[in-house]
């Protein structure tokens, strides 16, 4: 199987997100140009990773775009079997780091390319390639310039990350955030003589498990999602030195994750004004440069291609599925592709996303086959 073969090879450049992906992107470029097809490089700011867009076919037509983000989870902290970097494959699996999440869309891509190069396509394929998606869809954002700037953007878009392929057309959107509270320290035999940064950040913690309440009971509600609901939620937190002195210093991220109708701007209005109007006068009582600093960690826009779109019957066509366009749990370059491009884009890729950031991640070789199978129905549909 061509897709298994280019998934080894895949699999075998080590792409997770803190290093550089311009190993895979320049072995992804070399094999494009070897079918004589251009691909334009876009890098990141600082020269060290790079997306790819390559177009097949004629460049003056919209056509279908195909995407896929290129870096990688950690495998640290993991317990693997085999090497994470070397595909290994046993008992109809294949496992690897990026094996599902998700190389393997990207590999069943490219095995279609010689297939392309050697045929006449009225409709047009793109080929989009970011890094950094699993960091907040943070390296898409420049492609997403560069798309901007084209003469004829694509008409569709499919994102493949792994939803065993099926159709899903909404997810929700997140955004990011960390709050540092700075307090008065002082010895904690007089509380009152400083401001303690810690307490501080639990009541504004407190706040965010209020506003979450309230989402869950009063909604508003999409019942497309198995947590029907935006959510909040606080992460890691920090804060203070010994039990015997007032911290004078806290931080703790949050994140919201809200339907796509649901912008999180009124949730954060709301953390802000309860930490600016409610917190920190007191805390400016006891000494003036108190308070709380809010920094934006990664924020992703939710997806709601609506059902009756025409990359949703497109792509159903190509499922030979009747059913409804499901949603997915997870976050994908989809929304950012629909919303600051304008281009309609669904998610449908092999694999399972239970698989994916796991130690011993895999994917199924039927699963690639049947990747394989919908791209092959995909071209007789652009000739
Ligand atoms: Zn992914």
């Amino acid at each position: 199987m061509e897709s298994l073969a280019l998934l080894n090879t895949l699999v075998g450049f080590d792409t997770t997100s803190r290093l550089s992906n311009q190993m895979l992107i320049h072995f992804v470029k070399n094999y494009l140009a070897g079918f004589g097809v251009e691909s334009r490089i876009v890098d990141s700011e600082d020269g060290s990773k790079a997306s790819l867009y390559a177009t097949i076919g004629p460049t003056d037509r919209p056509g279908v775009m195909l995407a896929g983000h290129t870096d990688v989870v950690p495998v640290d902290g993991q317990d693997w079997r085999s090497d994470p970097f070397n595909l290994h494959v046993a008992d109809g699996k294949a496992y690897g780091r990026g094996a599902a999440d998700m190389k393997g869309f990207i590999a069943c891509v490219l095995a279609q390319v010689p297939r392309l190069s050697r045929t006449a396509l009225r409709t047009p394929i793109h080929l989009a390639l970011s890094y950094d998606e699993e960091i907040g869809c943070i390296g898409v954002r420049r492609l997403l310039e560069v798309l901007g700037g084209l003469p004829v953007l694509p008409a569709m878009g499919i994102v493949g990350e792994p939803t065993s392929m099926r159709l899903a057309a909404a997810h929700k959107g997140k955004t990011a955030w960390r709050a540092t509270v700075t307090g008065k320290p002082g010895h904690s035999s007089d509380p009152a003589a400083g401001v303690n940064a810690v307490e501080c950040a639990a009541e504004l913690v407190c706040h965010i498990r209020r506003l979450a309440a309230q989402r869950r009971e009063q909604g508003p509600f999409d019942p497309l999602y198995n947590v029907p609901y935006t959510t909040l939620h606080v992460g890691p937190m920090q804060g203070g030195n010994a039990l015997n002195i007032i911290p004078g210093y806290c931080v703790f991220d949050f994140e919201i994750r809200h339907l796509a109708n649901d912008p999180p701007d009124s949730l954060l209005t709301a953390i802000r004004s309860h930490a600016q109007d409610m917190l920190t006068p007191a805390m400016r009582a006891v000494s003036p440069e108190c308070g709380f600093h809010f920094a934006e960690l990664a924020s992703y826009p939710g997806l709601l291609t609506p059902p009756d779109a025409e990359v949703v019957r497109f792509v159903q066509g190509l499922l030979a599925d009747g059913s409804q366009p499901g949603s997915i749990a997870f976050g994908t370059e989809a929304g950012l592709y629909s919303e600051r491009c304008g281009i309609p884009t669904v998610v449908c890729g092999p694999g399972d996303i239970a698989q994916a950031h796991q130690a011993d991640e895999w994917i199924a070789l039927d699963q690639l086959a049947a990747c394989d199978r919908f791209l092959d129905r995909l071209l007789d549909r652009l000739v």
